[in-house]
């Protein structure tokens, strides 16, 4: 017997084959069945001790227009925030992460602003003050927090905020990560400093390095 997964803390949702499921009925024994709130046909029920004791028929399936199955990444992010929650102030740290729907929109926006001008040399490239900074738990913090300015090849600049800082202070270990293809062209790599906290790693630092 397959163990049930919540999705949230309360255990109020299952995820079910990455699809929520809401808790819809609740035996006088503690047998709990549990139904897309979507299409209202799949349904899975649970016993007290949180195992799975009946699956939905093997020809019913979700409707594609209508039931949102949740990306590797979406479960993931989730898993973080969740963890994150454990260990430190749960309303702080709802407050200072974005919904993964904001995170997500905002990096694909960045992504594509940042793709439409590529610099090839690290000459042209002036940060303006706008993104010297980060927002973080609606407070503005500084993210730029080095920058050499070299003229000869050697820009170093690193984005770092407050709060990676703090996190940085409680990890357990730290790893280094080199990255050579995402990297703006006029950069040789992007190095990220990563902290691990209970075997999760966090990317806390960006270093942008012109030369090795
Ligand atoms: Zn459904």
């Amino acid at each position: 017997m397959e163990r049930v997964e919540y999705f949230d803390p309360e255990h109020s949702i299952i995820l079910y084959k990455q699809y929520k499921l809401h808790k819809h009925t609740e035996n006088t024994n503690g047998i709990i069945r549990w139904r897309c709130q979507s299409c209202k046909s799949i349904s899975v029920t649970i016993d007290k001790e949180g195992f799975i004791v009946r699956t939905p028929a093997n020809d019913s399936n979700h409707r594609v227009n209508l039931c949102k199955k949740l990306s590797p990444v979406q479960i993931l992010y989730r898993e973080m925030v969740q963890m994150l929650q454990a260990n430190y102030d749960p309303n702080l740290v709802a407050e200072a992460l974005p919904s993964e729907e904001t995170a997500r929109v905002t990096c694909s926006t960045n992504k594509s602003k940042s793709s439409k001008k590529d610099l090839k040399s690290s000459l042209s490239l002036e940060i303006s003050d706008e993104l010297k900074l980060i927002q973080i738990s609606n407070q503005q913090q500084l993210f730029l927090r080095f920058d050499n300015y070299d003229k000869k090849g050697d820009r170093i600049v690193i984005f770092l905020s407050d709060t990676a800082i703090e996190i940085l202070q409680k990890a357990e270990e730290y790893h280094l990560d080199g990255k050579f293809k995402n990297s703006p062209k006029m950069f040789y790599q992007i190095l990220t400093l990563h902290a691990v906290i209970q075997n999760q790693t966090f990317p806390c630092a960006y270093i942008f390095l012109e030369k090795k």
